[in-house]
């Protein structure tokens, strides 16, 4: 598989676009953050505009206690007539006084706070310094300003990585997997972990904010999410080694990714096989009743969620889809030179975003099925072209063996769609919009 990854395009020239990304901002990865990290609360420094995408993006909680909240910058605090610090201590007071079991509370940045450069670090380090160890506090930028919606996961990696203890012979982490993992995959990942006799694994996030791994030089970490490269080089300037694959999705994905670490780890190739023979065959098996739907299918993706490149590659090896161009806000060459070696020679890759030129060449193209974002989806659907969210991608567990027929369906839906309505039966029962 190694040797693969140097073909394809991974060498060819990439279309750079430089106009504004047209993509939900950082904040929007509190949704699947708090709920894998099950006694943090994420507390955004924000606008009333922060609060309103937050609500619509995740809904409102009305009967359970939400695990995130805004604290509204009003305009006395924009224009600097009130004194912020002051006001997030007594925000913060509160919270803690009314939810004591928040272990880890996570300040978030936004645009406006940034705009106003109000020292989000510094305020942690203020609150630590009252509410430590009880309530750990630390923090990240989710601002939309330049980054997507997957980087405010990378961001708050990061932070955490820098708080992590360093390893030593009583606290040793082997492995790290990089990247939240829906419980789901993580589960599956650890049984596969035991079976191949590879101990000392951590999940980074893990399910509580206690579940720290320790890094030092000997640590080995893997990605298990392409768009994390702020906490590659954050594990790497700790002294972790990262072990390089391409990424977990498919029964590809997934066997090249567990390979890696199992050569890393000096497996013998008969356990591996051992460990992995069954959930292959339950992954190819899942895949044969979608591959007539996506054969041959030629798809277009818009740069959104950074998982564009793994995407098409999954669908290209292991459908036999047709890709016409990959499109990711950032392309991080070194992360990505695996999956866009698996492309064939000439698929065209962008990145960054100028939507105009990426919405003429998709006309152009007419594609089977476009991937992008929420913006887009509906006004190419009333062009009569079907479409796919790639939000979607980052909500669902996609990852490992057991997901890989979940994978192509979520591709498939729009297309089954589609055939329903064109044979006169009217709406498939139950089926998403999108
Ligand atoms: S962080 Fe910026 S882009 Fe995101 S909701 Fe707030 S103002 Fe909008």
């Amino acid at each position: 598989m190694n040797q693969a990854f140097s073909a394809g395009c991974a060498t060819g020239p990439t279309i750079r676009e430089r106009g504004q990304h047209e993509v939900f901002c950082g904040l929007t990865s509190i949704i699947w953050l708090h709920r894998k990290v099950q006694d943090a609360f994420f507390l955004i420094v924000g606008s009333r505009t922060c609060a309103h995408l937050m609500q619509s993006a995740a809904g409102v909680m009305i009967f359970s206690e939400p695990r995130f909240a805004t604290a509204i910058m009003e305009e006395r605090d924009l224009a600097g007539m009130a004194d912020m610090h002051d006001e997030l201590d007594g925000v913060v007071d509160k919270l803690l006084a009314r939810r004591p079991d928040i272990k880890m509370l996570v300040l978030v940045g936004s645009c406006p706070s940034e705009v106003i450069k109000f020292d989000l670090s510094k305020a942690a380090e203020r609150l630590n310094r009252v509410h430590a160890p009880k309530h750990r506090v630390l923090c990240y930028s989710g601002s939309g300003i330049e980054t997507t919606f997957t980087q405010g996961e990378d961001n708050f990696l990061t932070a955490l990585v820098n708080e992590a203890p360093a390893s030593g012979p009583q606290n040793e982490t082997k492995l790290i997997v990089a990247g939240c993992l829906p419980d789901v995959v993580e589960d599956q990942f650890t049984r596969l972990f035991d079976d191949l006799g590879i101990e000392g694994v951590q999940f980074l996030p893990g399910r509580s904010s206690a579940a720290m791994p320790s890094i030092g030089p000997g640590t080995r970490f893997i990605l298990a999410q392409p768009y994390l490269g702020a906490a590659a080089a954050a594990l790497q300037s700790r002294g972790a080694e990262r072990i390089n694959s391409i990424f977990p999705l498919g029964e590809q994905g997934t066997t090249a990714w567990f390979k890696a670490i199992a050569d890393t780890f000096g497996v013998p190739e008969d356990r591996f096989e051992a460990a992995t023979a069954a959930p292959r065959k339950r992954a190819k098996a899942a895949l044969q009743s979608f591959l007539p739907w996506l054969e041959g299918r030629r798809m277009f993706f818009f740069p959104d969620s950074q998982l564009e490149p793994s995407l098409a590659r999954f669908l290209h090896s292991e459908t036999g889809a047709e890709i016409i161009e990959v499109g990711s806000p950032y392309l991080h060459r070194e992360h990505a030179a695996g999956e866009l070696g698996l492309l064939p020679p000439g698929t065209a890759v962008s990145e960054g975003q100028d939507v105009d030129l990426q919405i003429d060449r998709a006309r152009k193209a007419d594609p089977d099925l476009i991937v992008c974002g929420m913006g887009l989806a509906n006004p190419f659907e009333a062009e009569g072209r079907l479409t796919k969210w790639s939000i979607e991608f980052a909500f669902t567990p996609i990852q490992g063996y057991e997901q890989a027929g979940d994978l192509a369906e979520l591709f498939v839906r729009p297309l089954r769609r589609q055939s329903v309505l064109k044979s006169g039966l009217g709406f498939e029962e139950g089926a998403p919009c999108s």
